[in-house]
Formats: structure tokens, sequence, C-alpha cells
């Protein structure tokens, strides 16, 4: 899990151009690395802190490493449905994901370990065609490796200690405000994914 040495070449003779996560010159102080895969260069402290959080290339996503999150234990459950569709795929039925948390104690790698936290019931829905099916797949991937939710602070009520998404977008209706139609979500949503090294 996560990126290795080797991962990371220092160039002693770095090319005019700026760090793309600080905007800086990479021809001052700093120590230069190029990353082993995709040859993009960044500066040192700049791309071990990234790597902290992301397990991809910040310039081309480029996966260095698997990464696995702090998502509590629980349970995810699906379901195809085909006499309803959502909002916008109306040739296609719906995958339903259950997602469901029991309160629990938070270990030493959540925010305040030792104290509870408090559990919730998630759904959220996917069109039943190939590019939902597709979808659902990297989730799946992404809740083995505890990336969908996490331990923290719901930025929707401001109680801390709570389950809560960990940035990967659901669509929480089938049609409406937090639902379908939306045209992009399925790509958008993949991106998300693959940020996270999850393909
Ligand atoms: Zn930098
Ligand atoms: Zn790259």
């Amino acid at each position: 899990m996560g990126w290795k040495e080797s991962d990371l070449v220092v160039d002693l003779d770095p090319p005019d151009e700026e760090c793309p996560i600080c905007i800086s010159s990479l021809q001052g102080d700093e120590v230069v690395v190029e990353l082993s895969r995709c040859n993009h260069h960044f500066h040192h402290k700049c791309v071990t802190s990234w790597f902290r959080s992301r397990p991809s290339c910040p310039t081309c996503l480029r996966p260095y490493g698997i990464f696995t999150g702090t998502q509590p234990r629980g349970s995810m459950f699906v379901q195809t449905q085909s006499d309803w569709s959502c909002a916008g795929f109306p040739l296609h039925g719906v995958i339903t994901i259950n997602y469901r948390f029991p309160n629990g104690i938070q270990g030493p790698e959540h925010p305040n370990p030792g104290y509870h936290y408090k559990g919730t019931v998630r759904t959220a829905f996917l069109p039943d065609n190939e590019e939902g099916r597709d979808i659902l797949r990297l989730l799946k991937i992404a809740w083995e490796r505890k990336l969908v939710f996490t331990v923290g602070t719901s930025i929707t009520t401001g109680l801390s200690n709570c389950v809560i998404w960990n940035g990967i977008h659901h669509k929480t209706q089938y049609e409406g405000t937090y639902g379908y139609p939306d045209a992009t979500y399925l790509s958008r949503v993949r991106q998300e994914l693959a940020a996270l090294g999850v393909f």
C-alpha cells in the first residue's frame, strides 16, 4: 500500500517549470523529484504531502500504490430493480446501494480514538446500464479499500464523530435535487474514483 521511495527520482537538473502543486519554480532551493512511472516533476515536499491523502500523480492521475482509507465497519447491500428508472435513463432499471454503519468506537486512524462515533444509513442510486454497472464495480473496490466513508464532522449537521461520506459523490435520490437527471455524474464519479487509485 502507498507509494515507495523508488517512485520518486531526485532530479538535480530540474526543468524550467512550476511545481503544479505549489505553483512556484522548480529551479529554487527545494529538492525536486520526477515520478518514476509518468515523469512528472514536483517539489519533494509537495508530492510527499500530496501522497499522504491521494495515491496518484496530481497531474495525470497515474496510480502510485494502493491506497486504503479509514472507513469503519459496516455493510454494503446492492439490489437491482427493473420496474422504475433514474431520471434521464428511462430505458434502464435502477441499482440501489444501501450502506449501513452501526455506532462504534473510533480507532487510532480516526480523529478521536477511543470516543464513540455515530453510525448512519445511506441509500444511493445508479442507472442499471453498462456504465452504471461499471461504476458499481468500482464502488465495490472502493468499499473493500475502505474509501467510501470515514469518521469526521458532518457538513450538513455540523456534528462531529459521525460516519460521513469521504468525497466519492453518490446520488441519494433517483430524481430530484440530490439525484438525477445529471448527464455528467457517471463520468465525474469515475474521475473521483480514479483519483483514489480505483480503476
Ligand atoms: Zn511545490
Ligand atoms: Zn504524472
